[in-house]
């Protein structure tokens, strides 16, 4: 895998060229580039980069690929969509993401007071805004001032009391009402590791007595005519169309029977997010089973047949896609601090003049080892380890015989990788498993890649250079917590393969792609790592240059601190006491060592070790 499957996963976005991944826009700068020109004006640690362009890219994709389908089917209903804001809800996404998007129909979704807040203040004008999750009587209030702000507002209300409040609001507050929206439950779930939101155990929606019952208080309390929109969601990252098909039917059916109730004002079908994205470096394990044009030609082609079956309007689409729209345009950036195995060269080696036997067995089979030998001597070399390390428990041979087998063992695994870097890629795949190296990444992957964590979800990963040389190492990651799961440990099924890189001299980065979608919410303080520092990649039009615009430093210690309600004045004052009342430290050197701890305290938490050869800073 050289080219990490980025005809997979990459969609265009970014290509290999010259060794190097680059953004395929613009002037095409490489990834590696607009890293050592941060790097060089001091911003260290892990880097978040956003691309604003891939923003519009996305939702240009879905609206086209529907107006194609709309265009092919003569398809009679509009289509709109949303943004739904839990995904990311950065004013770094947000801000640029409607800036890209007012040349279409394109709004804000809100589950939350805060983001319907974010939804009216950002939304554009004439654009949608649709309201989900569950409401108290004060959201449903803001919802209607919303409405007679002049937006074009639908609360989806997702069970009978809030209606009951919706109708309790607008006998308090007036007209200009909101639109309503009824979120439905299906009995078609979808499939995957999200697929909690569809089906008739699902956590929201009405069922169908409840349909029933919610349009006859609209129509009690003569508000039947805002009834809108009906909406499903049947959970993220759909992996197989045929759920959605179904849940389409269902849904299709559900319209054309509210109407044929008295609904005459419902001609909104949200069939909301879901679409996938394909995050796979493996040709055998492809994440979706369908592209988006048979997507949206499925949801047109059901929508049409419903209607004419039924004979009502073709109603209008509403999508809530997220994750489709928010995951490509970020990419997170991290220096390798750090390859395990590297201490272990020949100078770490302290033969006695009479060692073990076995010691110096592994000593001869290091030193006459060739292309014909090698994978036995390697096997050779990691059976006489365990009797070794047996040995060493038994109390047979010394701590330093230790040492010599580590670090025989591991010159070893290295001379046979050198020797078959040459050879067919099938022998060193045999070996891999046995012979990996670990790679410390100065990052966090709770931080960074909750998802990584939490589901086991897997994000391309690609060094950002060296593309045109094979890389030999199976490498497992680590990142730099405390915390023994913060480690994306090496799977034979998915291997990923760096390069063996000297980390004293030469700078290695590793990009983590399709992270722009729920990592940044999710991501938590894990030993107290806050987010990296991030900045916009915005091209211009005409020249294909681009500006570095956004830039936001990862947080301070102390900003940290404070965000924890600690009171870093008090932290500061107990420092700087327990400082003055040392008689460890000499009185001339303690304002030094204060200035120091202000400094540290005054950056982030990310690490920045020294290059022993350049003293650079990581
Ligand atoms: C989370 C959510 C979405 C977004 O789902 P994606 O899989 O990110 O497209 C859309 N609509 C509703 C109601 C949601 O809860």
């Amino acid at each position: 895998m050289v080219d990490y499957g980025i005809h997979y996963w990459a969609n265009d976005d970014f290509i290999i060229e010259d060794g190097k991944v680059k953004v395929n826009f613009g002037n095409k700068p490489a990834l590696i580039d607009i890293v050592k020109q941060m790097r060089e004006e001091g911003y260290r640690g892990p880097l978040l980069i956003r691309f604003p362009h891939l923003m519009k890219k996305q939702v240009e994709k879905i609206f086209s690929h529907f107006e194609n389908s709309i265009k092919e089917y003569h398809y009679k209903g509009k289509f709109k969509a949303v943004f739904p804001i839990k995904v990311n809800h950065f004013p770094n996404f947000i801000l640029p993401l409607m800036e890209q998007t007012q040349n279409r129909c394109y709004g804000l979704e809100a589950g939350s007071k805060s983001e319907l807040i974010i939804a009216m203040a950002y939304t554009n004008e004439n654009a949608p805004i649709t309201v989900n999750g569950f409401k108290d009587k004060e959201m449903i209030s803001l919802g209607f001032i919303a409405a007679k702000m002049g937006h074009d507002i639908t609360l989806t209300i997702e069970g009978l009391n809030e209606l009951e409040t919706i109708i309790e609001v607008a006998k308090a507050m007036g007209k200009p009402y909101p639109k309503i929206g009824l979120r439905i439950r299906l009995h078609s779930t979808g499939v995957g590791i999200w697929a909690k939101s569809g089906g008739i155990n699902s956590k929201f929606g009405l069922t169908a007595t409840e349909l029933v019952e919610a349009i006859y208080l609209l129509q009690k309390n003569k508000l039947l005519e805002q009834f809108t929109m009906i909406h499903f969601h049947i959970g993220s990252q759909i992996s197989d169309i045929a759920p959605l098909k179904k849940a389409l039917r269902e849904a299709g059916n559900i319209y054309a029977e509210l109407r044929k109730m008295g609904a005459k004002n419902l001609n909104n079908v949200n069939i909301g997010g879901g679409l996938a994205v394909e995050y796979t470096q493996y040709e055998a394990y492809q994440n979706r089973n369908y592209t988006l044009g048979e997507f949206s030609g499925n949801v047109i082609f059901t929508l049409k047949e419903i209607a004419k079956n039924k004979k009502e309007p073709e109603p209008d689409i509403f999508i809530e896609s997220g994750r489709y729209v928010s995951a490509s345009h970020a990419v997170l950036i991290s220096p390798v601090l750090e390859l395990f195995s590297q201490e272990y060269d020949e100078k770490a080696l302290h033969l006695k003049d009479k060692n073990p036997p076995l010691v110096e067995e592994l000593l001869d089979l290091y030193n006459t080892i060739n292309e014909r030998s090698a994978i036995e001597y390697l096997h050779d070399s990691l059976e006489h380890m365990e009797s070794l390390l047996t040995l060493f428990d038994l109390g047979y041979i010394d701590l330093q015989d230790r040492s010599n087998t580590e670090v025989l063992v591991h010159l070893i695994i290295k001379k046979v990788i050198k020797i078959l870097k040459h050879k067919n890629h099938s022998d060193i795949i045999r070996i891999q498993e046995q012979v990996q190296e670990r790679y410390l990444l100065n990052c966090s992957f709770f931080q960074s890649l909750p998802d990584y964590w939490g589901l086991k979800q897997n994000f391309p990963v690609i060094p950002l250079d060296r593309l045109n040389k094979r890389p030999t190492r199976s490498a497992s990651l680590w990142d730099i917590t405390c915390d023994s799961d913060g480690e994306i440990a090496f799977d034979k099924n998915y291997p990923l393969y760096l390069h063996d890189i000297d980390v004293n001299s030469e700078e290695y980065f590793l990009g983590f792609f399709l992270v722009g979608a729920y990592q940044e919410v999710l991501g938590m303080r894990h030993n107290l790592f806050t987010h990296p520092t991030e900045f916009s990649v915005v091209f211009d039009e005409e020249e294909g240059k681009y500006e570095i615009e956004n830039l936001l430093e990862a947080q301070t210690i102390l900003d940290v601190l404070d965000d924890l309600d600690f009171d870093t004045k008090e932290i500061e004052r107990r420092l700087k006491q327990k400082l003055d009342e040392s008689t460890e430290i000499p009185q001339d050197e303690k304002k030094e060592v204060l200035g120091q701890l202000y400094v540290m305290l005054s950056e982030n938490g990310y690490l920045r070790t020294v290059f022993k050869s350049q003293g650079e800073l990581n």
